[in-house]
């Protein structure tokens, strides 16, 4: 076996390596920073068990339609605040953990993004907030159906082709599983993520320990890439200028596979999709604050309606329509760049500065607030309460549908 599938289709998900009898796979970093399967020939013994495993080339099994989709966060302020949406998985991953029952997400480390298990409610906050980056699963596959196999809840949420590999893995459903995907953009590189940090740590001249993307602000009005130092300082840097962030929105950092995605689809591989619910309107005066983050939560499943019950009086939530879910990559994947690979060449080659890179290739309207709109709101939100204009608008609304 020499090419277990094309890096148009695999998605770095390790279910081949975890699932190959004669552990003659390993993961190698590319030169763009994103991790494939390689194979020793010498131990090979051509048993194909890794293509069979493989969710880009045999497609999971996806639900229908969402049985129910609703709007929601958690009650809980300072949770749903370091959170990056609503917080919602937050509270799923804390009745499990405080069950000590099995939770696994992903998580920060010194090798950037990593999936790993915890039964440990002391976990909870490393598992807070979504990395932007192509988390490395490890042996989490493998560890999960240890567990399930001694009847412990696994609950484990990730991105769609991660949720898929390790179904394809497991090979058989587990009544013990629930799983949880995200409606998901694409992840970026590794290597962009890791040299982003190096420039970090070069300006300050200290080492970043922590990355919080989107960190809601304490004026809610703006999210920031927060580069966190070993000596408990930080730097901000606006999201839509910081050079990583942009490279990913932008699209330019993305895994190859990530344009050819197969889970930008209504129909799902997980008993609960989160997504942010961008574009939410409240229906009424008990939704206003909504500007602390609102997730999306659609129901997929039997599991996913109990999940629900098990966490409801956490969770402030609403029934909603899914066609309200404004959420491209719901529908279709991202676009390549037409010159993703001229950014490529410039990136790889090494000589050109950042600034002239970003200036050359990253140069679309940003998709978050523009400058003048932020000022104006970071003036209301200067002279007027927490959520005055949010009430203003819900109760315009109310007016207008009493005309
Ligand atoms: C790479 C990536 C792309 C995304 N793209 C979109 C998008 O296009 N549109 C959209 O609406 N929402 C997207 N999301 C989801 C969104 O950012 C929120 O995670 C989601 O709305 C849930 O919010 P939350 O506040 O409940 O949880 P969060 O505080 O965001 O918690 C994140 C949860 O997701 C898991 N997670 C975090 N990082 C990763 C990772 N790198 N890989 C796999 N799992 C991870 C953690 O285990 C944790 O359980 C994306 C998330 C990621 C990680
Ligand atoms: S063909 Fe079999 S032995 Fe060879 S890499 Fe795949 S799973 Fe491993
Ligand atoms: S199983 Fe995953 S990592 Fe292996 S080839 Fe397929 S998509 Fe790539
Ligand atoms: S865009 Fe698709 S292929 Fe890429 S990480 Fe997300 S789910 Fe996986």
């Amino acid at each position: 076996m020499e090419l277990i599938c094309s890096h148009e289709k695999c998605t770095g998900c390790q279910a081949c390596r975890m699932a190959c009898p004669k552990h003659c796979i390993s993961m190698k970093e590319d030169d763009k920073g994103n991790i494939y399967p390689a194979v020793d020939q010498t131990l090979c013994i051509d048993c194909r068990r890794c293509q069979k495993v493989c969710p880009s080339l045999n497609p999971p099994v996806f639900s229908k339609q969402p049985l129910k989709v609703y709007a929601g966060w958690v009650k809980d302020k300072k949770a749903r605040k370091y959170s990056t949406s609503g917080g919602i998985s937050y509270v799923l991953s804390k009745h499990f953990l405080e069950k000590k029952d099995v939770f696994c997400g992903a998580l920060w480390t010194n090798d950037g993004a990593v999936h790993k298990l915890s039964s440990d409610i002391a976990d909870i906050k490393k598992y807070q907030g979504s990395k932007y980056s192509h988390s490395d699963v490890k042996d989490c596959y493998k560890e999960i159906r240890e567990e399930l196999k001694l009847g412990r809840h696994v609950l484990f949420t990730g991105t769609p082709c991660q949720v898929a590999a390790l179904r394809k893995y497991l090979n058989k459903e587990y009544e013990n599983l629930f799983t949880v995907d995200i409606i998901c953009h694409g992840v970026p590189s590794r290597r962009i993520l890791r040299d982003r940090i190096k420039d970090i740590e070069q300006e300050h001249g200290k080492k970043v320990v922590e990355m919080r993307f989107r960190d809601k602000q304490p004026d809610q009005l703006h999210t920031c890439c927060k580069y966190i130092f070993e000596d408990g300082t930080f730097v901000l840097h606006e999201y839509s200028k910081d050079f990583f962030s942009r490279s990913f929105v932008d699209n330019y950092a993305l895994r190859e596979n990530c344009f050819n995605c197969n889970y930008s689809r209504i129909q799902r591989v997980s008993d609960i999709t989160m997504a942010d619910f961008w574009g939410y309107q409240p229906k009424s005066l008990k939704f206003i604050k909504y500007e602390l983050g609102v997730s999306i939560i659609i129901v997929n499943s039997e599991k996913g309606e109990r999940l629900i019950d098990m966490v409801k009086d956490s969770i402030v939530y609403e029934e909603r329509d899914y066609h309200e879910c404004i959420n491209r990559n719901m529908y279709k994947p991202q676009l390549k760049p037409d010159d993703y690979d001229l950014y490529w060449t410039d990136y790889e080659r090494g000589n050109i500065p950042k600034s002239e890179i970003q200036r050359k290739y990253l140069t679309s309207p940003t998709p978050f607030l523009t400058t003048w709109k932020y000022e104006m709101r970071k003036f209301v939100n200067a002279f007027f309460p927490e959520n005055f204009m949010n009430k203003v608008r819900a109760i315009l609304k109310i007016i207008r549908k009493i005309r």
